[in-house]
This record gives C-alpha cells, structure tokens and sequence, in this order.
C-alpha cells in the first residue's frame, strides 16, 4: 500500500487557485524550474519534509502549474508530487545504476533515430519535456548528440523510407509534443508520404501535463493523415487525470486517434495492485487501454523509486486475478540489447514479444 498521509503537512494552499493559462506555450514557458517556487507556490514548509529536497540537481525540476495543482499540498508523499520534487536520494551512487542503462546510442544509424527493433524505429524529435520525471531513463541522455536537423531530420526520413521492413515511426524525446503544430504537423506530412509506413506513434506525457496541448490545429492535422496513429500516453496515477484531460482524450478519439497507456512502477507512488487496479479502470473509461508497466530502467539517480521484480510480479498477479485479461498492462523490462522488451508477468515465465 502506499503510504499516504504519513506526514500531514500545513498548507493553506487551495487547489486550482490560481487560473491556468490556456496557451499550452504559455504554460511550458511558466513552468516551475526550482523546488522552492514549487513548494512555495503549494504552500509547503519544507523543513516540515520527511525527507531533503535537492536543489542544486542538474536535471532541474519542471512542472506545469496545471500539474502542481493536482497535488495535495497537505501530503508529503503525494504520488505527483514525489514524481517531481527533486530529493537528496539523487545523489546517492547506486550500483547497477549508470547515466545510459539502455546503451540507446548503440542503436542509433543516423543522429535522431534509433533503430532497435527490426520492423520499427523511433525519432528524437525534441530534447525538451513538459515535466521532469525524477525516475527518467533518459535524464542523462546526451540529446546534444542528437540534435534534430533539417538535415538530421531529412538523414531519417531517408533511412526510414530507404528500409522496407520499417512499417511503424515512434515520435519520442523528450516529448514530440514539445514540437508546435507547425512543425509536429509538416514531420506528420512526411511520414504519412512514405508507403511502408503503417503506423505512426506518439509517446507523449504533454496531454497529462498541459492538457491545453491538445489544440485544434492539431487535431485538425492528425484527421488528414492516412496512417493509422497511436498515442502512448504516460500516466502513473489515477490523480494524474484531470478533468481537462478527460475532455482533451475524448477529442482525441474523435479524431480515431488510438490512445493505449504506459506507467513506470514505482515505488511509494503506485506500487500497489489497488493503485494499479484503478487507474486501468479508469484509463479503459477513456478508451485507454492499458499497455506497458515497466519496470524502472537503472537509471543513476533513480534508485529509490525501485520496485524489486519479485514484488513487481506478486502486484501484477494481483492486478491478474482483479482484471478482465484486456485491461491488463504487460510487465516488462527494458533489457540492453535485447531486440524486445522482456515480459515478466510470472517469475517463471521469460515469453518475450
Ligand atoms: S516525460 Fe518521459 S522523457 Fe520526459 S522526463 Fe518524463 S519520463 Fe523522461
């Protein structure tokens, strides 16, 4: 169970009582950068923490207010705000834990792209995400090295088009999102111009955290493309879920956008089979379907999230006897050179896909 409440904290603060901008740039630009406007903005002492803050950590801390809102500032171990609020632990060297866990750059032909799996490959479109995740596997990610150009851009456009066996594109990051409709929308043309490609994919946390990305010129992008398009969302907790997110999901669908959900297991925020219970639920109520909960990649700096495999398995075996078998996410790990992802639902069972 996730311990909630075990350090009741003062805050006056009332949710949701500043208005939210309702220009998505507006909100990435307004962004809270540091742990104290954070923390002063939810009205939280922070000598009344149960643990330190880090406030001089490289990969600083950003979060939307619309996403801050959905704390409860009375909870210092709300399950949002543990996913964002930099603490002491990052600094602890772990073993196993390293800056690259997933060895991407091996697998990248052209700066931008990584090639991985046979029939699919996946584009860094943009180095910048709306939300820090403290857990990030790629939070160390030399996206210097991988700068999208129109050149490096053109390069992959090439490679995907010059591979037949590529029928699916993975939009990623950072966050495609962070791309504006302009740009997000003439990379979209392009992909859809190329025949083999069957599928064009998005992995964005954005809708969570700036739902007002969601924005007509979008949508009205997305119902020109030919191509079957997939948004992964990324949502950890059912308090994750706001009521303008809901809206934005449904527009979504009526644009026969497919939207499928991945989660991180992580530990003190979500690692119960109740915590993962509701929020498949509440996803399949959104037309989501759930699809990965992976286990946290040894990323340094992350150790603490950590949910050991066999307490991953024993939540999951719960989820199973608890979930009609379509609503269930398929536990996996990411393991470095593998060409698929490993399924470890059962301790006994290494079915890959
Ligand atoms: S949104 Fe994804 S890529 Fe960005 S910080 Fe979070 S986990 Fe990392």
């Amino acid at each position: 169970m996730i311990p909630v409440s075990s350090s009741t904290l003062d805050s006056n603060k009332a949710i949701s009582s500043v208005p939210v901008d309702t220009d998505w740039q507006t909100q990435m630009a307004k962004s809270f950068r540091t742990p104290k406007d954070l923390l002063h903005y939810l009205n939280i002492d922070e000598k009344k923490l149960p643990y330190k803050v880090d406030h001089d950590n490289a990969f600083r801390l950003r979060v939307s207010q619309h996403f801050a809102d959905l704390i409860n500032p009375s909870d210092a171990f709300d399950p949002i705000l543990l996913q964002v609020l930099p603490r002491i632990e990052e600094m602890q060297v772990a073993d196993q834990y390293g800056a690259n866990p997933l060895h991407e750059n091996d697998f990248s032909p052209v700066p931008g792209l990584i090639h991985k799996y046979a029939n699919r490959v996946l584009l860094i479109t943009h180095q910048a995400c709306a939300v820090h995740c403290r857990y990030c596997f790629r939070r160390h990610f030399p996206y210097q090295n991988q700068r999208v150009t129109d050149d490096t851009l053109k390069q992959s456009i090439n490679y995907i088009a010059s591979n037949p066996a590529i029928e699916e594109v993975i939009l990623s990051g950072g966050d495609p999102l962070s791309l504006n409709d302009e740009q997000l929308g003439s990379l979209l043309e392009r992909l859809d111009r190329i025949s083999q490609i069957r599928t064009i994919r998005l992995h964005s946390r954005t809708p969570t955290i700036i739902p007002a990305r969601i924005t007509e010129s979008l949508l009205a992008k997305l119902r020109t493309l030919s191509k079957k398009i997939v948004l992964v969302l990324h949502i950890n907790h059912t308090n994750e879920i706001s009521d303008s997110l809901r809206q934005q999901l449904r527009r979504l669908r009526a644009c026969n956008v497919h939207l499928l959900n991945q989660a991180v297991l992580l530990h003190q925020i979500n690692d119960s089979a109740d915590t993962q219970v509701r929020l498949c639920q509440t996803l399949f109520d959104l037309d989501v379907l759930p699809y990965y909960l992976h286990c946290l990649d040894p990323v340094q700096g992350a150790h603490h999230f950590e949910v050991d495999e066999a307490r991953a398995q024993s939540i999951w075996q719960e989820m199973q006897s608890k979930l009609s078998g379509y609503l269930l996410p398929r536990l996996v790990r990411e393991i470095p050179y593998k060409t698929s992802k490993t399924w470890i639902n059962n301790a006994n069972d290494t079915e890959r896909y």
